[in-house]
């Protein structure tokens, strides 16, 4: 009994010194997202035959995509994809995601597209390797996108891409220069199909 008044004085202090609120607007919340905030259930929309996305990149979406990647709130990354069908998931041999150069993963700690989506049997992150450091891309126009990531990817064990159905999967789409890139440098190998799937469109 006396454990029993102990733990709920315990929880009525915590509450009072750490309210829980919504990482994205603040409200009180009973989970780190509220209902207005959490991503709400999607199909992939195509923007192209080889390119589709899941929300567009604005409001809450674009706050959580934010703090998952940069500001290392993990444990909000995976309601961006929660909601997906595996099914979708599924059909692909493959799924392989944009990497990432390594002074880039030092300056973010940890892989965010690995983080995501690892848990499937047909991710591979190891297939293709980014050996050039591009920088930041949002400044610079499509052509400057495109020289800068000329070159930047190489697959390292092509013969498990041919005759593969790939799935490249990354969190924002702008101009598509980067999936272009991998997927011509991935095309080297014969695969039978490269669609992208991309978190959030801009
Ligand atoms: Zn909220």
């Amino acid at each position: 009994m006396m454990s029993t008044f102990s733990d709920l004085h315990l929880s009525i202090s915590m509450n009072w010194l750490f309210p829980k609120i919504c990482i994205v607007c603040k409200v009180n919340s009973q989970s780190i997202l509220c209902p207005n905030c959490m991503p709400k259930y999607v199909t992939p929309v195509s923007q192209n035959s080889n390119i589709s996305y899941l929300y567009r990149y604005k409001g809450s979406i674009k706050e959580i995509i934010h703090k998952f990647k940069f500001e290392g709130e993990k444990s909000i990354g995976k309601f961006l994809i929660i909601s997906l069908d595996p099914k979708y998931l599924q059909q692909f041999d493959l799924i392989i995601p944009v990497p990432c150069h390594w002074l880039r993963l030092l300056q973010r700690r940890f892989n965010h597209l690995n983080y995501l989506f690892d848990f499937l049997p047909n991710f591979n992150a190891k297939l293709v390797k980014r050996e050039k450091y591009t920088g930041y891309f949002h400044k610079l126009n499509k052509q400057e996108r495109e020289l800068r990531i000329k070159n930047a990817f190489n697959v390292v064990q092509g013969e498990r891409v041919t005759g593969k159905k790939i799935l490249i999967v990354d969190d924002i789409i702008t101009t598509g220069t980067t999936f272009n890139e991998l997927s011509n440098e991935l095309c080297k190998y014969n695969p039978s199909s490269i669609h992208g799937l991309f978190l959030a469109k801009v």
